[in-house]
């Protein structure tokens, strides 16, 4: 609630952990509002590769947090069910973006086929799975049922989410690096997203955002909870 500097959030908390990263994730968008609250309206508007921001970086932290009070068994749960969502945005999502820049390239020579279609979605999943998925259960008819593919102003409809989620989990390793003084630089960056493009936002906290080891940061954050998952389910 922008004129009045205000944050309200609605959560239907049921005590769950999944309501507890709800909560966090929400809680998310409540201080990156209050982040905001000084600028007037029309820059406190931020685009969705940046909207989730906030949020992303709370449910990661609260991930971390969790697992760092559970027992094994419970560790394994919080685990499987980050690690699953991590997997859905950097893996899925990254077929999908395959797959669309696949067909905008061959649809410059003529209409494809279902036949076409179908191959260019399987060859998508191989490439972004690799052996991580058994290639008896691709799912070639996967354009059939995401209905932003049939939409003229909503291609690449998922790199936001992707774009967002590791964005936000770099911020969370550079703040895990950097400790409290990384709190103002976070701010700040909160702050801004709704008036500056992204190159200029990676200035604000001192990063060039198109080097990939900005990007890797959160890839290795995940690593580390694949390794802490197959240790604990080993054991
Ligand atoms: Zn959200």
């Amino acid at each position: 609630m922008h004129p009045i500097k205000q944050s309200r959030i609605m959560a239907n908390f049921d005590g769950t952990f999944d309501g507890v990263t709800t909560l966090s994730h929400e809680l998310g968008h409540a201080f990156h509002n209050w982040c905001q609250r000084d600028e007037s309206i029309l820059n406190a508007d931020s685009p969705m590769p940046l909207a989730e921001t906030a949020s992303t970086f709370n449910e990661t932290m609260i991930t971390e947090i969790a697992l760092s009070e559970a027992d094994p068994q419970e560790q394994l749960f919080i685990l499987e069910k980050s690690l699953s969502g991590d997997t859905q945005v950097v893996v899925d999502i990254l077929s999908r973006f395959l797959f669309e820049s696949e067909v905008f390239r061959r649809r410059t020579q003529g209409p494809l086929s279902v036949g076409e279609l179908k191959e260019i979605m399987a060859n998508a999943q191989k490439q972004a799975y690799g052996e991580a998925l058994n290639w008896d259960y691709l799912h070639p008819y996967m354009w059939v049922n995401k209905p932003h593919y049939y939409y003229g102003n909503l291609h690449f409809y998922n790199f936001p989410y992707a774009f967002g989620q590791l964005f936000s989990k770099a911020l969370y390793a550079m703040y895990k690096e950097q400790g409290k003084d990384f709190i103002p630089v976070y701010e700040n960056l909160l702050r801004n997203t709704g008036k500056h493009d992204i190159g200029e936002l990676g200035q604000l906290i001192g990063v060039d955002l198109t080097q990939k080891s900005f990007w890797e940061k959160s890839i290795e954050l995940i690593e580390q909870q694949v390794e802490e998952f197959e240790r604990l389910a080993k054991a």
